[in-house]
């Protein structure tokens, strides 16, 4: 798990996500299953109780807290989605 300050800690796997084209499929807001080497893995991204925002993936990367593609993807995914949620608000 890492925690989201700002889109420039994102660059690499961005970068990345996008030689690699993962696919990223949606299950609910806040939760994508993104494809990897080995199959599927699991993003979850959310806003904790303080205001913070986390992004989970359950590659063995992400367990290191590292920035994945996976997490890159599915947060761009996620934040679109967040924007148009906003706006129907
Ligand atoms: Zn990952």
């Amino acid at each position: 798990m890492f925690i989201l300050k700002g889109i420039e800690q994102l660059e690499k796997a961005i970068a990345k996500a996008k030689k690699v084209r993962p696919r990223v499929e949606f299950d609910h807001f806040g939760r994508y299953r993104v494809s990897g080497s080995k199959g599927y893995y699991t993003v979850i991204c959310r806003k904790s109780d303080n205001g913070y925002k986390t992004v989970d993936c359950t590659c063995k990367g992400a367990e290191k807290g590292l920035v994945c593609y996976h997490a890159a993807a599915a947060l761009s995914l996620h934040v679109g989605l967040a924007r148009r949620q906003q706006q129907a608000a």
